[in-house]
């Protein structure tokens, strides 16, 4: 199963590319968690990429590229993966292609995650994350158990410094401007699947099995 997901930011992308992960038993690969982990380590592409995420623009393509790159070579991926965040911009789709190809592989799906601006805008100014393990909460509508505090690891949450509304507001722009032209190019090649990014969480895997059925 190689599956790419696709929506704006705060379309519910990541869920769902952990319970697919989860479903078909697939690695998910999540390029935003990655940058920040670079960043988080001090590594020289955690540096360069800060700036561009801080900014709410797109990292550039040459770097996400070699990551995404170096990581479908690790053997894991051989059976199938999940990509959570990655292609975003038409270059990047063209890359994903070709590494593809180079293995000999092709997609088989591309999930679109689609989500209104004001739900979108709504969950990510709520949204808080733990940095240590990157779990998500919701302050309404999945607030940890103790406040502040991950349930799952103990660390303190934090808001992401591009979850914050302004910020938000250009991430959105840089969607439509950059990763709205990939969608088009998958319909032309007959893999998109559509999920609403508003149903309750309960909801997704049954959804998921349903839009993917026959992948
Ligand atoms: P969201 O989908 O909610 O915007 P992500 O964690 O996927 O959150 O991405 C956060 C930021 O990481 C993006 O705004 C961008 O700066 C950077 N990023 C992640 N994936 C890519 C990518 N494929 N290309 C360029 N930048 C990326």
């Amino acid at each position: 199963m190689r599956i790419v997901v696709l929506g704006p930011p705060g379309s519910g992308k990541g869920t769902r590319a952990k319970i697919i992960g989860k479903i078909y038993s697939v690695p998910v690969i999540t390029t935003g968690d990655m940058l920040r982990d670079a960043i988080a380590k001090g590594t020289e592409m955690g540096r360069l990429a800060e700036g561009y995420m801080n900014r709410g623009e797109l990292v550039r393509d040459d770097i996400v590229i070699a990551v995404v790159e170096e990581r479908l070579k690790k053997p894991d991926t051989d059976e199938g993966f999940v990509l959570d965040g990655f292609p975003r911009s038409v270059k990047q789709a063209e890359a994903l292609d070709r590494i593809l190809n180079e293995k000999g592989a092709e997609l088989d799906a591309v999930l679109n995650v689609t989500a209104r601006p004001e739900t979108v805008l709504g969950r990510l100014t709520l949204r808080r994350s733990c940095p240590k393990c990157g779990a998500i909460y919701h302050l309404k509508d999945k607030p940890p158990k103790m406040p502040g505090v991950c349930d799952e690891c103990g660390t303190g949450l934090i808001q992401r410094d591009d979850d914050k509304e302004e910020i938000i507001r250009h991430r959105l722009e840089v969607y439509e401007e950059r990763t709205r032209p990939i969608l088009n190019r998958y319909e032309r090649m007959g893999k998109v699947r559509e999920t609403s990014g508003e149903l309750d969480i309960e909801e997704i895997p049954d959804e998921i099995r349903k839009v993917l059925e026959g992948v």
